[in-house]
């Protein structure tokens, strides 16, 4: 046992120190935005193995592996003495932990220990093959898309109610369909099981109804003195259920959330899971926080009325001692490009100032809100990362790449199989099926694949990829980015015929490449990529040179958790913040209000919302098809009382506005000619 250092401890404040320093038991620390709840989960860390608690007898959950790294990291510089600190706590997502306990409880769960992970679009596609079997994408009345349907099976597995309930409340429009949606989710059960595949929310399933047992559910979590979990307002019923189970032993479990920052409801994550705490864990300590340290006492004023219109809320207002600094501003802009060029013009106004780069952020609602950004950022080489947009993993030659990865892993994994397949030459989906079948009938062994009778046309390729998997076969104790060096002299030439612009695709693939050079084995390299894929285009580059400096871009719910000095929400109109996918009933508006409230308190010094009036449609392509905005409706006369409201341009104040001397273009003339086409 060694000495708390006094320094750390006493600069937190009461409340902190008391959560940091509460003895054994379940704890709840509801607190708002920029509190400290996560400086209390890092503390309360550094506190327990400062007390003796051996790191790796501890389980910090987080939102993101990124979260829980960082968290880590400045845990163990609280601790001296303990360098190995964060490594040996276990630390990363439900997900992430589910994978590692699954691996090691395999034979409990029934599962075998090479399952292979699905992400979400795997996941549908695999429902889309069922779906097509089943011949349910061929009535006459068109039966819910893929996506539709993995959304309502997640809700339902996630506790969210039963089938009925969840297509009654969230997709009325599926009401017919029960019955087959019913069929389909058997099936499309039944065959992940089959073939050894598990979903994202199969994890939390798996693990969850093995800690239903009691036996099982002792030994694994014995495992852990201590439990903590981070942004607890979004967790969902099953996994509330997994920390019950994981607790029978003993009840140390310390959660901290804040009800008005639950934004992931969509994933059936619920507020309850936070009021139910003290039921669910009997003798529950609840700490409440109301100072908070982030942000100066304007960006408070503002974002206090921002909330204050949400419904259910239990937080109280926060009060800042960060005095003085400017009223936040809401700044009206003509149209999207005198957007960009207000947000460039004060991201440098800031630089100028002293504030770097990697200290400003720019937050929207949805990833393809920054595109104009981009393009605009780009044309001036101001350096940015984007975080929540990019969708690396689901690129098609990326996806093809880990396709052979993944059939080498798991060669039952139908789905990564067809993709493979139908990649060659001469191969279509009744070949790809016919291939399939001899391996399976081989006993599953892709090496069969060199004894397969293949039609003429494909002959050729199939016995090049049977020399492929040879290859790979005998390449298994290698790491990954040997093999996918070996895939990549087979899938080249594969790429360059079946895809355009095959340059920056094999760029991409050498990213991977690089990206696998730190795994020491492919079933590793394979699981992170699903449970923690890279987040943004700086997660792909190498680690930053110290002087290197970029802008942050985020989608809001990536931004969750997170701070800087100079916050700019763009896009806040009606119809985007609200976005207009989610205006169906009050419980969505109430969300997309947190949204907002998370987006704004993550500002410290400044904060800019930003909308442009006219609005250009993405979808009709390139033409000249906009409408015209209003701000959003969170920015009622209460809200709007504390910012400073101004028109963007050059200060001629209100003369972008429609109906003042305007520099608008109308494409009447088009109009016009479009009556008589
Ligand atoms: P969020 O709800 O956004 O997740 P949070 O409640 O987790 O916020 P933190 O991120 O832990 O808040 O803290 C916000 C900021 O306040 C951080 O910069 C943190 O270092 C600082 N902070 C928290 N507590 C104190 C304290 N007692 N003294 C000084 N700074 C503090
Ligand atoms: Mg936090």
């Amino acid at each position: 046992m060694q000495a708390v250092s006094p320094k750390w401890l006493s600069d937190l404040n009461p409340a902190q120190r008391e959560a940091v320093t509460c003895g054994d038991g379940p704890l709840l620390v509801v607190a708002g935005a920029g509190t400290g709840k996560t400086l209390t989960l890092v503390s309360r860390v550094a506190y327990l193995v400062s007390q003796g608690v051996p790191p790796d007898r501890i389980l910090l959950l987080t939102f993101t592996r990124r979260a829980a790294d960082e968290m880590l990291r400045r845990a163990a510089s609280l601790v001296s003495g303990e360098p190995s600190l964060a490594k040996r706590v276990w630390g990363g997502t439900f997900h992430a932990t589910a994978n590692r306990l699954l691996r090691i409880y395999a034979r409990q769960a029934g599962l075998s220990p090479d399952f292979t992970i699905l992400d979400r679009s795997d996941a549908e596609d695999f429902l889309n093959v069922v779906r097509n079997d089943l011949s349910f994408s061929s009535r006459d009345r068109r039966f819910p898309q893929k996506a539709t349907c993995l959304a309502i099976y997640s809700r339902r597995v996630n506790g969210a109610g039963s089938l009925e309930d969840v297509v009654k409340r969230d997709f009325p429009w599926c009401l017919t369909w029960q019955e087959e949606l019913k069929q389909l989710f058997r099936e499309y059960v039944l065959r992940k099981q089959r073939q050894g595949l598990l979903d994202y929310d199969d994890l939390l399933l798996y693990w969850y109804h093995l800690v239903q047992d009691e036996s099982v559910a002792r030994d694994i979590g014995s495992r852990f003195d201590h439990i903590l979990v981070d942004e607890y307002q979004d967790t969902n019923p099953v996994q509330a259920g997994i920390l019950r189970g994981m607790r029978r032993q003993n009840n140390n479990l310390t959660a901290v959330g804040d009800d008005a920052q639950s934004i992931y409801s969509f994933r059936s994550a619920s507020v309850r899971n936070m009021l139910d705490f003290p039921a669910e864990f009997p003798g529950a300590r609840i700490v409440t926080l109301e100072q908070n340290y982030r942000s100066l006492q304007p960006v408070l004023d503002t974002t206090n009325r921002v909330i204050a219109r949400a419904r259910e809320r239990y937080s109280k207002e926060l009060w800042s001692e960060r005095k003085g600094g400017q009223r936040p501003q809401l700044i009206t802009c003509a149209g999207e490009s005198e957007q960009d060029e207000t947000v460039i013009r004060n991201v440098l106004q800031h630089r100028e100032q002293g504030i770097a780069l990697r200290k400003q952020a720019v937050l929207f609602r949805t990833a393809s809100h920054s595109d104009s950004l981009e393009l605009a950022l780009s044309s001036r080489n101001i350096p940015f990362h984007k975080y929540g947009g990019l969708r690396f993993l689901e690129m098609a030659h990326i996806k093809d790449l880990i396709g052979f990865l993944r059939v080498m892993e798991n060669p039952h994994d139908q789905v990564a199989w067809f993709r493979v397949l139908q990649l060659l030459s001469g191969v279509g989906p009744v070949t790809a099926a016919a291939a399939f079948e001899h391996m399976r009938l081989s006993g599953g062994d892709p090496s069969s694949l060199a004894g397969f009778a293949a039609p003429a046309a494909a002959v050729d390729d199939i016995r090049g990829l049977a020399d492929l998997v040879r290859d790979l076969k005998g390449m298994e104790s290698d790491g990954p980015s040997g093999q996918i060096e070996r895939i990549e002299r087979f899938y080249l030439p594969v790429m360059e015929r079946v895809y355009e612009n095959p340059a920056p695709r094999a760029n991409d693939i050498k990213h991977l490449g690089e990206l696998a050079r730190k795994y020491g084995s492919r079933r590793q390299f394979l699981d992170e990529l699903v449970l923690d894929p890279p987040l943004s285009t700086g997660d792909l580059a190498g680690p930053p040179y110290k002087d290197e400096d970029w802008l942050v871009l985020s989608t809001i719910h990536s931004a969750k958790g997170l701070e800087w000095d100079v916050v700019y929400l763009i896009h806040a109109a009606d119809g985007n913040l609200p976005s207009d996918m989610a205006t169906g009933s009050e419980q969505e508006i109430e969300e997309e209000l947190r949204l907002a409230y998370v987006a704004m308190t993550r500002a410290r010094d400044f904060l800019y919302v930003l909308w442009p009036l006219r609005y250009y449609h993405k979808s009709a392509g390139i033409s000249d098809n906009h409408s015209y905005a209003q701000c959003s409706r969170f920015f009622t006369s209460e809200v709007t009382a504390t910012m400073d409201c101004v028109v963007a341009g050059d200060g001629r104040g209100g003369a972008d506005v429609p109906g003042a001397s305007a520099p608008l273009r109308l494409n009447i003339s088009d109009r016009i000619r479009e009556m008589w086409e």
